[in-house]
């Protein structure tokens, strides 16, 4: 018998009904904060990602499918959306158009990881890119966005971490402040943060390994933001507060990207564990500009679908598909009961 690939899932239609609830309150949400709709290929040339994400992540290194084309180009299946809609903003030229550019998606993504729970090989994202400001009070507006979806969708029990990486400089100095904090530990950190420590370090923060989670638990790492980059935290702190959107500062969310500057957040959910976010995002100030575009700052987040079904699964919060019974007495002509339905589809949906 022929299979589903591992990894991948049929979406059967009990479930397709709860898939298009998270869909449609997501759209909805979305166009009420003045985001519009942006569909991206699913295949573009792996250098993309490569370039934008960074070679040295798990994520490039691991879990990118990579497959050649006849004309021998090197073809991504995209693992994520933000290099996507950043390389279309470019191309579009989308800048010229409109001055802040919010764009929304929803879409399959691939990364060929060890599937489990929540995990897919191919899984689905819905997220935002704000793309041309860099003014704190976007950055508060995005995580204001990100908490009333899920608000909307009756998830209500999430926790919000939050931090900053600061600019180029600040990255750089934190990356030296950790290069020294850990060295003391190399030999129980497990084989891959050995190679992370020299290539990558931030990313022995992610790492899944509960020897190296227990390690870095322990850790206090230093502050090392910049005056500017500081108060544009500070201020980001200060809007949440005003909205009465609850918080944690963590230090050691770093998120595993190379294109992540300044704001970074997590949002976790207890269904899920602590491990897998259900939404992430951050600022990404430098991309634009590395990808060839003008030196334009951005934000965005990204929720993964499988995870808000899970969490609403979890909570008891089924969507159902409607259904109208017609009861017609045993002597009415089968065709008044087909009339009846005729003017019933009629009026409540547009397939008729
Ligand atoms: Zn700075
Ligand atoms: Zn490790």
């Amino acid at each position: 018998m022929l299979k589903a690939l591992r990894g991948t899932k049929d979406i059967l239609p009990e479930e397709v009904c709860l898939w298009q609830s998270i869909e449609t309150s997501a759209r909805n949400i979305f166009a009420i904060y003045g985001y519009k709709e942006i569909r991206t290929p699913i295949i573009e040339e792996a250098s993309l990602f490569i370039r934008s994400i960074g070679d040295a992540t798990d994520i490039v290194q691991k879990e990118m499918y990579v497959f050649y084309d006849r004309s021998r180009r090197a073809i991504a299946l995209r693992p994520e959306a933000t290099a996507s809609v950043v390389r279309a903003y470019i191309e579009d030229s989308l800048s010229h158009k409109e001055g802040l550019c919010k764009l929304y998606y929803i879409g399959p993504m691939f990364r060929s990881e060890r599937p489990q729970k929540g995990r897919q090989r191919q899984f689905h994202q819905l997220g935002v890119e704000a793309i041309g400001s860099g003014d704190s009070l976007l950055d508060v507006e995005v995580i204001l966005l990100a908490v009333s979806l899920l608000k909307a969708l009756g998830i209500n029990d999430f926790s919000l971490q939050i931090n900053s990486l600061g600019c180029e400089k600040d990255k750089l100095a934190m990356i030296e402040d950790y290069r020294k904090v850990l060295r003391p530990y190399l030999d129980s950190l497990c084989r891959e943060c050995n190679t992370r420590y020299n290539k990558n370090i931030l990313r022995v923060l992610d790492c899944k390994n509960p020897g190296c989670r227990e390690i870095v638990k322990g850790i206090k790492f230093k502050d090392s933001l910049c005056p500017a980059c500081s108060g544009h935290f500070e201020s980001v702190k200060k809007g949440l507060n005003q909205l009465g959107i609850a918080y944690t500062v963590d230090r050691k969310i770093v998120r595993g990207l190379d294109y992540y500057t300044k704001t970074v957040f997590e949002i976790t959910q207890k269904e899920l564990g602590a491990k897998d976010a259900i939404c992430a995002g951050g600022r990404y100030n430098n991309l634009v500009k590395d990808m060839g575009g003008k030196d334009t700052p951005a934000i965005g987040f990204a929720f993964g679908v499988e995870r808000l079904a899970l969490s609403l699964k979890g909570l008891g919060l089924e969507a159902f598909s409607q259904r109208i019974f017609i009861a017609t007495p045993e002597k009415l002509l089968r065709s008044e009961e087909r009339r009846v339905g005729k003017e019933c589809r009629s009026r409540w949906s547009p397939y008729h």
